[in-house]
């Protein structure tokens, strides 16, 4: 079956990206997967682990609703073109990895390409895989301490103890305390 997904969401997650590509493709098509197993995020419901920094991520933070800024999108900087997503609600989860066949037809220009991922079955694109990680525990608000040397504020989990001091890591790694 073709990409599911409807013409709004497809036009929203091509204004969120900037452009039309191979790339957002295949991100469009691993968020339709998560719609369609998992459903949308609310509040943090679903998290969205992907393995590339590249342009497939855009299309799930645009229409699964996970995002760095909500930190239900985490980043494993692996290089792959895989994506992971888990349902808190009943620990629900897989990993798609995009098929090395899934490069369409010899030759294909980057639109034609694109349109051969909105075309493809889901299941010709990605292999749906067990989940690999734990679930990572919900995100909340940390404490924040003010660096010694430069006074900025930083989150605890950030920060380092040398001397009785509180350094931020800008500070622990130039190891030169100014006070
Ligand atoms: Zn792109
Ligand atoms: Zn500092």
């Amino acid at each position: 079956m073709p990409c599911s997904l409807s013409t709004e969401q497809i036009a929203f997650a091509r204004r969120f990206h900037g452009h039309w590509c191979p790339g957002l493709a295949i991100g469009i098509r691993a968020a339709e997967w998560a719609l369609l197993e998992l459903g949308h995020d609310t509040d943090e419901s679903i998290v969205a682990v992907t393995e590339t920094d590249m342009c497939g991520v855009d299309g799930i933070q645009a229409l699964v609703g996970c995002t760095f800024g909500k930190g239900n999108l985490l980043f494993k900087d692996m290089g792959k073109m895989a994506f992971s997503f888990y349902r808190r609600a009943d620990g629900k989860a897989a990993r798609l990895l995009l098929k090395s066949k899934a490069d369409g037809p010899k030759d294909a220009g980057r639109e034609e390409h694109a349109q051969w991922l909105m075309d493809a079955e889901l299941l010709d694109l990605f292999e749906v895989q067990a989940a690999r990680w734990t679930l990572p525990p919900k995100a909340h608000r940390l404490a924040s301490l003010l660096c010694s040397v430069c006074g900025e504020s930083t989150m605890e989990t950030r920060t380092r103890r040398m001397h009785d001091q509180v350094l931020c890591l800008d500070c622990f790694e130039a190891r030169e305390p100014r006070i």
